[in-house]
């Protein structure tokens, strides 16, 4: 599968390779700008993303308007509901005011708190049915 991995920290970025090169190819970047010009050529080309996960705080565009900005992208390209990305914020802010604005306007698929441990991610992948192998590999 495709993976958009978005965080301005490089060492965050690095971290969420580490896990998921196992299961997809992983593009990065930098911020939320970034991070939307890369999902719109990749819908563009008809490579469209399985998943995405994104960072809130990012200089440039922050994931939160990253989020809507991908939402709104996809609803103009007539992608449906059950076609649309999914999209995990992955957070060190779990305040209720941004969770609440990342479900709710934004429209994200799940929510994950930093630190970000590789058996939550892939509990997330599993729940959304995103192929990450066996729970228990040998
Ligand atoms: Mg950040």
């Amino acid at each position: 599968m495709r993976i958009l991995i978005v965080d301005d920290e490089p060492h965050n970025r690095i971290l969420l390779q580490q896990m998921l090169k196992s299961v997809g190819e992983c593009d990065l970047a930098v911020d939320g700008r970034e991070a939307v010009e890369a999902f719109m050529v990749a819908l563009d080309d008809g490579l469209p993303y399985d998943l995405v996960l994104l960072d809130i705080m990012m200089p440039e565009m922050n994931g939160q308007d990253a989020l809507k900005s991908i939402r709104a992208y996809e609803q103009e390209h007539g992608v449906t509901d059950t076609q649309e990305v999914v999209i995990f914020m992955v957070s060190a802010l779990d305040t209720e005011s941004q969770v609440v604005e990342a479900f709710f306007k934004g429209r994200c698929t799940d929510y994950i708190t930093k630190p970000v441990r590789q058996s939550v991610l892939f509990d997330k992948l599993r729940e959304y049915k995103l192929d990450c192998g066996p729970s228990n590999p040998a």
